[in-house]
């Protein structure tokens, strides 16, 4: 998959199902991926600190997630095929977890958004495991959070904190869970709650 730079951001220039096959074979491989879904909030944050750009450069997978962003590496001659939106990987990866009976866990939101959020995905993929799931209010330097997260054992972690909140836990995360897929989906518990 070609790599593209766009406003100091490098993207991954594939289309949601090219994205998605990338993560299966990776999940199925055993290696660890850690995915960035760069809205422009997201793109104009690394382009502002530099440390929130170094955990951005730590990606194995960074995605277009606005239009903005697709719009503006056509400007620059360096097409993106579409738009790949966190809200949309997380419900198809879902899917796949269901599939392939595998575990899942949910991190962030309000307490009360969490519990709906975990009741829909549990009864919507009654296949999933789902290794655990807790709300987005806790402190990054609270080490038990990390420790719960990787005792769980999940394959998937869907972190709903914020940038750069999840982008943060997710590579401190990474170093105890070397197989997972991680990924940072920003507002998306709220969503799925409705
Ligand atoms: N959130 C959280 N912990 C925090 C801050 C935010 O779990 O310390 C949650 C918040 O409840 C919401 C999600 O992170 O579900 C996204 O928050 P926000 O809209 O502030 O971030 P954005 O989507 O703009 O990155």
């Amino acid at each position: 998959m070609k790599k593209i730079e766009v406003l100091g951001v490098t993207f991954d220039a594939g289309t949601k199902q090219e994205i998605l096959a990338r993560i299966a074979d990776r999940l199925a491989a055993r290696e660890g991926t850690f995915v960035v879904t760069a809205n422009p909030e997201i793109v104009m944050k690394a382009r502002r600190d530099p440390d929130f750009s170094a955990l951005v450069k730590q990606a194995e997978l960074v995605t277009a997630d606005g239009i903005g962003v697709v719009q503006g590496a056509a400007m620059l001659g360096r097409p993106l095929p579409e738009r790949v939106t966190g809200y949309d990987l997380l419900v198809d990866l879902l899917g796949l977890a269901n599939e392939k009976h595998l575990r899942v866990f949910l991190i962030g939101a309000k307490p009360e958004v969490i519990a709906q959020t975990a009741a829909k995905v549990q009864a919507t993929y009654p296949q999933l495991v789902l290794a655990g799931a807790r709300d987005g209010y806790f402190d990054l330097t609270d080490t038990s959070v990390i420790e719960a997260v990787a005792s769980a054992r999940p394959d998937m972690v869907f972190a709903a904190l914020g940038a750069p909140k999840q982008e943060q836990f997710l590579t401190q995360l990474r170093a105890q869970l070397p197989h997972a897929l991680l990924m940072g989906v920003g507002g998306s518990f709220d969503v799925l709650a409705g």
